[in-house]
């Protein structure tokens, strides 16, 4: 489903580097090493009811994906979260927001690929957007003829904005008709689709594949511990296409989507044959700990 521009977020200030802009003045520059190459690493986070939800665990991934991109001068978590802050005060926004954080190794002093080009620190852009979680009921996949990177050529716990490995499988889903493409790994097990985790339920088991080649979402780990304080029994282990066609239910998950259920993979309907209600029960205690947890946004 194409995302239409929200008239809400027609007037939204954008922090970028320091400065909170009207949307039409957000810009960076052209030597920036996020034009340059994909050089930078990003989070989307959502905001429920005046809390972030699972801010610490977002900091984390983005200071490793920094780190291991030998980023220099990042800033700290309490100055990011003071732009975020910031950024929601300037915007009166509360509940239902999407926040794209994103890190760049910022301007370099002249065009070209070598990050000792870049000798200003870090880029901060903090952009926050009306986005309520409101999806369809359902969702299709397509499988990609593309692999998902493997940890051989590029590690996918970074979580950087090199995005092209996954915009193809994009591409691919839009002209087979489908909402999201389905990734293979090198050896032909499921790794994730285009933007979120992917999850089956066989059985009553609820099952992902390993974090190899996926991002390690942090939806996906909050459904693993989900699980583990419920008593559902889960697992991380390598699935074949032909486990996702035969589940009885299957669902993607992701900050921006939460979770949703997959109805049609490569035009294989997902049939119910044991009367699961898993993801339902899943999907309602992720509700409850949106409802309950995350970092307070100060009052403003
Ligand atoms: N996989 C990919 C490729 C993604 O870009 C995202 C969203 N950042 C996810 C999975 C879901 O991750 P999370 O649950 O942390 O939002």
């Amino acid at each position: 489903m194409l995302q239409q521009l929200n008239p809400k977020n027609k007037d939204i200030k954008v922090y970028v580097n320091g400065a909170l802009l009207h949307r039409d003045d957000a810009k960076i520059s052209v030597f920036d090493s996020v034009v340059q190459g994909g050089d930078a690493v990003w989070e989307g986070i959502r905001v429920y009811d005046g809390r972030i939800f699972h801010l610490d665990h977002h900091l984390e991934r983005l200071q490793n994906s920094a780190h291991a991109l030998d980023f220099k001068a990042v800033p700290t978590n309490e100055i990011i979260t003071k732009a975020i802050f910031d950024t929601l005060e300037a915007n009166g926004m509360s509940d239902g927001v999407h926040i794209r954080l994103t890190l760049t190794r910022v301007e370099k002093i002249t065009s070209g690929m070598d990050p000792r080009l870049n000798q200003y620190g870090c880029g901060l852009i903090v952009l926050a957007e009306w986005k309520p979680p409101v999806y369809p009921p359902s969702i299709t996949l397509a499988t990609s003829s593309g692999r998902r990177n493997s940890p051989r050529h590029l590690d996918s716990k970074i979580h950087h904005n090199n995005l092209l490995n996954n915009i193809l499988a994009k591409i691919e889903a839009n002209y087979a008709g489908a909402d999201a493409g389905l990734m293979l790994d090198s050896e032909g097990y499921i790794s994730e689709a285009n933007g979120v985790n992917v999850f089956c339920i066989r059985k009553g088991k609820v099952l992902t594949p390993y974090a190899d080649f996926c991002l390690p979402g942090i939806t996906r780990r909050t459904i693993l511990e989900l699980c583990q304080q419920h008593g559902i029994p889960a697992e991380e282990r390598r699935l074949s296409l032909t486990d996702f066609y035969t589940a009885d239910e299957v669902f993607t998950t992701g900050t921006m989507g939460e979770l949703t259920r997959v109805a049609v993979i490569d035009g294989r309907e997902i049939i119910n044959k044991h009367g699961s209600s898993v993801l339902e029960q899943v999907a309602g205690y992720f509700r409850a700990l949106t409802e309950t947890s995350g970092t307070p946004i100060p009052a403003f």
